[in-house]
């Protein structure tokens, strides 16, 4: 069996097709279609609701990147909240780091790990470690109702549509300070500076007077709709620069395949025309 699967864009009139070999899964729950395939090049795709989640290929790219980052940052990243994510490739960074004791992950849709540890194990493994929590709701309602307090939350959530939007407005990125500790860290997915300028302005505009500090870094991620993404960094205290760990990261050994020390600093080096979207407010 040969096909093709293409993600659409429609507002740029473009679209990304991969061949699929196989299909896998497929299936809706209540909250979304999810999908499984395999591609030749590319190995196994998660797809929710026609748009690419991860793909075997690529998705360390975006799984160190989401992580690693504010794990060289912050001194003690003891526990962490990570919102979305059920795949469990971020959570999978996340335990990487010796020093976090608790990982709480809670997205909306238990059917998207479920899916993800019976067909994608090496990705989703970590989802049954000791240090990890599993909650399955509305990462809104739980950020607003929660009394624990994080050192980091992670916001790796599908786009700012449908059950995914309560995760892009202000009184969501409020209720996370509120749930940070002093010296907590935020970081979230925060689109393409091409395919989808208003959503990163957007994240840019509302983020930006909750939080003393906010910065953004990048990362090339090939399956991701135009390959290039921006993530945002958001802190109580830290800079992500004046404040990079690489004493830690030169300690911990860590096998990966994207991030490294130079990379780190290079990744909040933006092209002019993405400052210009995300720093003129
Ligand atoms: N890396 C991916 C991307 O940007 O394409 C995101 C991957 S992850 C699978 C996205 C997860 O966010 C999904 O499992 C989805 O169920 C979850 N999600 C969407 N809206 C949510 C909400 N309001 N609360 C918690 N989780 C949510």
């Amino acid at each position: 069996m040969e096909t093709v699967f293409t993600e659409k864009y429609p507002d740029v009139k473009a679209s990304f097709s991969l061949e699929v070999s196989r299909i896998i899964y497929s299936g809706k729950s209540e909250f979304q279609k999810i999908e499984i395939f395999e591609s030749p090049f590319f190995g196994k795709v998660l797809v929710i609701d026609d748009c690419i989640m991860l793909t075997e290929k690529d998705e360390f790219i975006y799984h160190e990147m989401i992580t690693h980052v504010a794990l060289h940052v912050h001194p003690n990243p003891s526990k962490v909240l990570v919102i979305g994510g059920g795949d469990g490739g971020t959570v999978r960074e996340v335990l990487k780091h010796q020093d976090v004791q608790e990982v709480l992950l809670v997205d909306i849709d238990q059917m998207v790990s479920e899916i993800c540890r019976k067909y994608l194990p090496e990705i989703s493994s970590q989802l049954s470690s000791d240090k990890v929590t599993c909650q399955y709701q509305d990462g809104v309602e739980f950020v607003m109702h929660s009394k624990d307090k994080f050192d980091l939350i992670i916001i790796d959530s599908t786009d700012p549509v449908s059950v995914g939007e309560g995760l892009f407005t202000q009184q969501f990125y409020h209720a996370c300070r509120r749930i940070l500790n002093r010296d907590g860290i935020l970081i979230n997915q925060a689109e393409s500076p091409i395919y989808t300028r208003k959503w990163l302005q957007d994240i840019s505009r509302k983020l930006a007077p909750v939080f003393p500090g906010l910065d953004f870094y990048h990362a090339h991620i090939p399956t991701y709709p135009s390959g290039y993404w921006l993530f945002g960094f958001a802190s109580n205290k830290y800079h992500p620069l004046k404040d990079f760990r690489r004493d830690k990261f030169m300690k911990q050994n860590l096998s990966l395949n994207y991030y490294n020390p130079e990379l780190h600093k290079a990744a909040f080096v933006l092209p002019n025309y993405v400052r210009k979207l995300v720093y003129d407010r």
